[in-house]
Parts: structure tokens; C-alpha cells; sequence
């Protein structure tokens, strides 16, 4: 077992439960010397994950706090070593005086992700799976959050393993056969093995596929605010952040740069851009701004077409929505629907998805969203996990798919039985790597200094 690690679980900010576990040598007997149950029995003595009530006393005999405590044993705790937690009153003070009461009783602080490194490290958890503990602390929409816990319970290790397990078996034939070279592959043996690995190429392909959506559950969807000056996409994405990010003002061109930040709508992360307003100006500033105006709208996988709805629509904006619409997934947004209306939608933009709203007051951002949310149906089915999310999996992934398919075109070839050995070995290693079977100790500390300290 490992020495003994403390740390507050449950952050930084007040609320009404804090947690504080421990984990390693003398998990137990050092809770025991700050704890006391009101039974009287040490935890020493009480069997594990049983809730105890009692106070928690300093050096001096001093009540710090009343709570709970439990302690589980190793190997059958989250870490797999000793552990305990004591679950007090969260408040941030009085957690870092029963804090401090365990360091002097012979623990030391914790760092980020150190509990969930130590469950890898013994094997309780696979590195996909700790990862998704990341993942599942840091979703912002119940897509990532329903993805990350499939993915906690195994969901990409379960495709993964079972194409170890295949390769696996064909690596150990081509082992005997490199070793016994009188014995050569037989024809019907050959046909099987291509039927695996044809079969693990479609596993990891299929898997891959999915990193692109997991990519904009995790990071977002690009979504350009456009539009000519002064029609409120501003004051749209002030409205969507809920607070002021973006300045408003009625001099038109004044956001000369591109604004972004993320917000959820319609169950979909966005990552909003608003634009410089799009007109032919002779100011070089204004010029540039108008410049990136087109850049983001290309590169956007959503474009929100702002118009002022309380004058008739321009020539130039017509073109501009029928431009986009074109190649990307178009919303008008007819600002100012506080005002009388003057705007009328001409029938060639009758097909693009439309609706009214007032940017001063958000009202109609409700529409707006159920919009977004049908547009974009197929990122609100319940992933169960199987989507890949991040860059360090899909990496390893990637990889695996290509060996496989040098291995089933030397299998193809009839190349000497050793060259496919190493191309069914590289894939094995990736899919090692993936898992964390394989992977270097800076690497993992790596993956584990992004959690937050008590996970
Ligand atoms: P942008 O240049 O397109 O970014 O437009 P802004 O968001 O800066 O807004 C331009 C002007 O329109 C400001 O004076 C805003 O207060 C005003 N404005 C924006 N949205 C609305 C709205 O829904 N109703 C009304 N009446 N005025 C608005």
C-alpha cells in the first residue's frame, strides 16, 4: 500500500456536506485519531462502508465539527488501498481544520486526480474509464455527462478488449508459426483470421467515426452570430451568455473582432462567435473585422442570421442568408420583435428555419433553442458511452485501425508470417495504451495532473 493521502473532495466553495477522504498506510488509524463515534467504537473496529455518526476533535480535545464516517478496506475501496471518509459540514474553514488535523496525524496532501491514479495503478479502474471520471466532473450538458458515465462503466473498453482478445489469438498462431516454420497457416485458417480482423476494423472504425460528434459534445459546436451592423448580435449573444460579454452599442461597428464563449442551448454546447457586422466599409480596421466575419461563418457548423426586424430586409442580407444557408445549417433570428415590424422574409428564404426574438429581454430565446435542438436531433440521442471524446484515445485508436489493416493486407499478400506478427503486435500495443496496460509513468501522470485535487 501506498502512503497515506488526505484531501478535501468536494472544492473549494461552501455548501452543506464536505467530504475529506483518506487513502493508504493507516487510512483507518489516522480517521481513528480525530473521529470518535458516539458509540464509543473505533472505526478500527467497524466493519466497512458502514455510515458512523460522531464528532471530530483537534489535538486538544477541541470539537471541530459533527459528521460522518465510513471507512472501506483494501482491496475492496475506490483506490483499492485502506481508505476513509469523513463527511462534515462544508464549510471551507472548518474542512481545512479537520484537514490540517489529519496531516499531523500522518498524512500528507493529496494531488489532483492521486485517488483515481492509485485506483489505475491497482487496477480497479482502466485508463478510458479514469479518464471518463475527468470527463464526467467537467460535462457541462447531459450528453457529455451521459456519455462520460457509459463510458465509466466500461463502454469503450468493452469494444476495445474484445479486439485485444481477437488479436491476441491470431498473434499467438503466428508466434508457433514463426517458431515452427515446417508448419505453415492453413487455407482455411487464413479465411478465418481475415474474418476477425475484418471484423476488429469495423469495431475501430466504427469507433472512430464517433470522435467527431464527441468532439462537439466535449468541445462544442461552432456557431456564428452574422449579420450587417447594429441588428443586435451583440446584444444576441450577450443574451444567450445571460451576461454582458460583448459590447453594446447603437454606433454600428464597434465589434471589430470576433467575440466567443460557450453556451448550451437546445441541449447542444455552443461555441458562439458574434461577428463583425458585414457592410463594405473603407475603414481598414473595420475591413479585417469583416474579413474574420467570413473566416468564422466558414468555419461555423451553425450560423445564426441576425436581422432587424423592424426594417425591411436588404438586398446584400438576403444574399448573405442565402449564401449560408447554402452550405451550413441557417437560423434567421428576427431581432427586435419588440418593435413594429417592417421586415418581410422574401420567398426565397421561406425554407430556412426562422424565428422572432428580442434580444433586449431574451424573450423568444426559448424558440430559438427548441430550434437549435431539432436541428441537431442526432447529438440529443442518449450516447451510452460508445462515443470517443477525447484526443489521447482517438489517437490510439487511429493507430490500431491502421496496424489492422496492414495486417490483413500482408495477411492479403501472403508476406512471411513475421511481418504481420509485428503489425498485429503494434495494434495490440495501441489498444495496450489505450486501456493504460501499456503506457509510460509520465504519460499517466500527465493524463492524471488534469483532475482536481480529492478525486
Ligand atoms: P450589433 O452591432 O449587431 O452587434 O448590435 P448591438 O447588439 O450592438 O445592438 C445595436 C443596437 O440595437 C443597440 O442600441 C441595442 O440596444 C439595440 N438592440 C439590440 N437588440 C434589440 C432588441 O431586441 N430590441 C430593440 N428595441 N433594440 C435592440
Amino acid at each position: 500500500m501506498s502512503d497515506l493521502i488526505a484531501a478535501v473532495a468536494t472544492g473549494a466553495a461552501r455548501s452543506a456536506i464536505g467530504i475529506i477522504r483518506l487513502s493508504g498506510e493507516g487510512a483507518i488509524d489516522c480517521v481513528d485519531a480525530v473521529f470518535r463515534a458516539a458509540s464509543g467504537r473505533k472505526m478500527a473496529d467497524t466493519p466497512s462502508n458502514k455510515l458512523v455518526y460522531g464528532g471530530i476533535y483537534d489535538e486538544n480535545g477541541g470539537l471541530l465539527d459533527m459528521g460522518l464516517c465510513f471507512v472501506a478496506r483494501a482491496p475492496k475501496s475506490y483506490t483499492g488501498e485502506d481508505t476513509a471518509e469523513l463527511q462534515c459540514h462544508g464549510s471551507p474553514a472548518a474542512l481545512g481544520e479537520v484537514l490540517a488535523e489529519l496531516l499531523k496525524n500522518g498524512a500528507r496532501q493529496a494531488k489532483p486526480g492521486e485517488f483515481t491514479k492509485r485506483a489505475f495503478l491497482n487496477g480497479k479502474l482502466d485508463l478510458t474509464r479514469a479518464e471518463a471520471v475527468i470527463d464526467l466532473i467537467d460535462a457541462d450538458t447531459d450528453l457529455a455527462a451521459k456519455n462520460a458515465a457509459g463510458q465509466l462503466a466500461g463502454a469503450v473498453t468493452r469494444k476495445t478488449d474484445a479486439v485485444y482478445s481477437d488479436l491476441l489469438d491470431i498473434a499467438a498462431h503466428f508466434h508457433a508459426v514463426v517458431d515452427f516454420p515446417d508448419d505453415d497457416v492453413e487455407e482455411f485458417e487464413l479465411r478465418d483470421y481475415l474474418g476477425t480482423l475484418e471484423r476488429a476494423e469495423k469495431t475501430l472504425s466504427d469507433l472512430l467515426d464517433t470522435f467527431g460528434r464527441g468532439r462537439v459534445i466535449r468541445d462544442g459546436l461552432e456557431c456564428a452570430i452574422v449579420g450587417s451592423p447594429n441588428v443586435g448580435k451583440s446584444s444576441l449573444l450577450n443574451a444567450l451568455l445571460g451576461f454582458e460579454r460583448a459590447i453594446v452599442t447603437d454606433i454600428p461597428g464597434t465589434t471589430r473582432d470576433t467575440v466567443e464563449d460557450t453556451c448550451v442551448l437546445g441541449g447542444v454546447k455552443l461555441r458562439l462567435i458574434d461577428t463583425a457586422g458585414l457592410r463594405k466599409t473603407d475603414d481598414a480596421v473595420e475591413m479585417m473585422g469583416v474579413e474574420r466575419s467570413y473566416a468564422a461563418m466558414r468555419r461555423a457548423k451553425l450560423i445564426f442570421a441576425v436581422l432587424d426586424s423592424s426594417r425591411p430586409m436588404t438586398g446584400e442580407e438576403a444574399e448573405l442568408i442565402k449564401k449560408a444557408a447554402s452550405t451550413t445549417r441557417t437560423v434567421m433570428v428576427l431581432n427586435k420583435s419588440d418593435l413594429p415590424v417592417r421586415l418581410a422574409v422574401p420567398a426565397e428564404l421561406e425554407g430556412i428555419p426562422r424565428t422572432g426574438l428580442c434580444a433586449l429581454t431574451g424573450e423568444g430565446t426559448r424558440k430559438l433553442s427548441e430550434l437549435v435542438a431539432g436541428l441537431f436531433q442526432q447529438y440529443g440521442d442518449a450516447p451510452e458511452g460508445e462515443i470517443l471524446t477525447n484526443d489521447r484515445q482517438a489517437g490510439e485508436v487511429r493507430a490500431a485501425l491502421e496496424a489492422v489493416r496492414d495486417a490483413k493486407g500482408a495477411l492479403q499478400e501472403g508476406v512471411t508470417p513475421d511481418a504481420v506478427l509485428t503489425e498485429l503486435e503494434d495494434a495490440m500495443d495501441s489498444l495496450g495504451r489505450l486501456g493504460g496496460r501499456t503506457l509510460s509513468s509520465d504519460v499517466t501522470d500527465r493524463i492524471f495532473s488534469r483532475f482536481c485535487v480529492g478525486k
